[in-house]
């Protein structure tokens, strides 16, 4: 087990919600990408292996953990999902996202293979890096789909400016109106393009809307201008947030030092309990460890 600082509180389980396990090429490219905003990951080889990155999150307590990986161009999906598909059957603690590119011709078929037959549990999408806006025309069915299926959707939103792209605050509104039982996680809650004070109304309004908190933690740690209001969304909506470290091309590494982050955010055990597990497995509708009844009534048939 990882250490922790003395006194600090402690997750009863850890789920990490956000990782990128893919190709060495992949992988490679992630973290070259990354380095020079999050010098820590020049502790981390170009060259390191999967066994060696499942190894890590091993190391830091991690029994479960959502895995994306997203095509950069059409006509890739269907190769990519596969070696996702291989990954996830041979990693147990995976949970692996399936994605496409709205460049593909055969979506339909893409979505329908991925859930009924490869495993996958929902989506991801990373706009900005795979260069297509949600409101594409091209993606009209592709949501309806997932609305009707009920399945997660993760899309990447937020560091606008890190990406030189313009924010995603409206287009995500206006994906909600459009799709308002979409079961959507909005990672990196739009951060810093949206006020953090604007996600109760949301949350109220969409109880299929869920935040993962990814990269924001990092930025809105306790003591930074935003802390204090992470802190207050935190003790209020905890069931309705993710925790993720976008390993291994995220901001702190070892990740466990944004483990520690959570544990001092996080006011008492059910808030941390809840961002560090229990709002994961409602997201994908898994007690992964039989223990979601208990707590703080927060149950699994929300998430239904
Ligand atoms: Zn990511």
């Amino acid at each position: 087990m990882p250490n922790h600082a003395p006194g600090q509180l402690s997750p009863r389980h850890r789920v990490d919600a956000h990782v990128h396990i893919m190709t060495q090429r992949r992988v490679r490219g992630g973290i070259k990408w990354v380095r020079p905003v999050a010098p820590d990951y020049y502790n981390l080889s170009l060259d390191v292996t999967t066994e060696e990155l499942l190894a890590h999150l091993r190391e830091e307590g991690v029994e479960a953990f959502f895995n994306f990986f997203y095509p950069l161009k059409p006509g890739e999906s269907e190769e990519i999902n596969k070696w996702h598909q291989e990954f996830a059957a041979a990693c147990p603690q995976a949970i692996p996202f399936a994605s496409l590119h709205p460049g593909d011709e055969n979506k339909a078929e893409i979505i329908k293979k991925a859930l009924e037959r490869q495993q996958f549990v929902g989506f991801k999408f990373h706009p900005y890096i795979q260069g297509f806006s949600i409101l594409d025309d091209r993606m009209t069915r592709v949501f309806e789909e997932f609305q009707e299926r009920g399945c997660p959707v993760v899309i990447h939103t937020g560091f606008s400016e890190f990406y030189r792209q313009p924010s995603m605050v409206e287009d995500t509104r206006q994906l909600l109106r459009r799709y308002p039982r979409l079961h959507l996680v909005v990672s990196h809650m739009l951060y810093p393009d949206l006020p953090l004070e604007c996600w109760p109304a949301l949350l109220d309004e969409y109880p299929h809307l869920y935040l993962d908190a990814t990269n924001t933690l990092y930025y809105c740690q306790p003591g930074t201008p935003d802390g204090e209001s992470l802190q207050k969304l935190i003790v209020a909506y905890s069931f309705r947030l993710v925790f993720g470290s976008d390993f291994p091309m995220g901001t702190l590494y070892p990740t466990g030092k944004l483990h520690d982050i959570a544990a001092r955010l996080c006011p008492d055990q059910d808030s941390l309990d809840n961002l560090m597990w229990r709002t994961a497995c409602r997201i994908v509708g898994k007690d992964l460890f039989g223990e979601l009844d208990g707590g703080e009534g927060h149950g699994l048939t929300t998430a239904q």
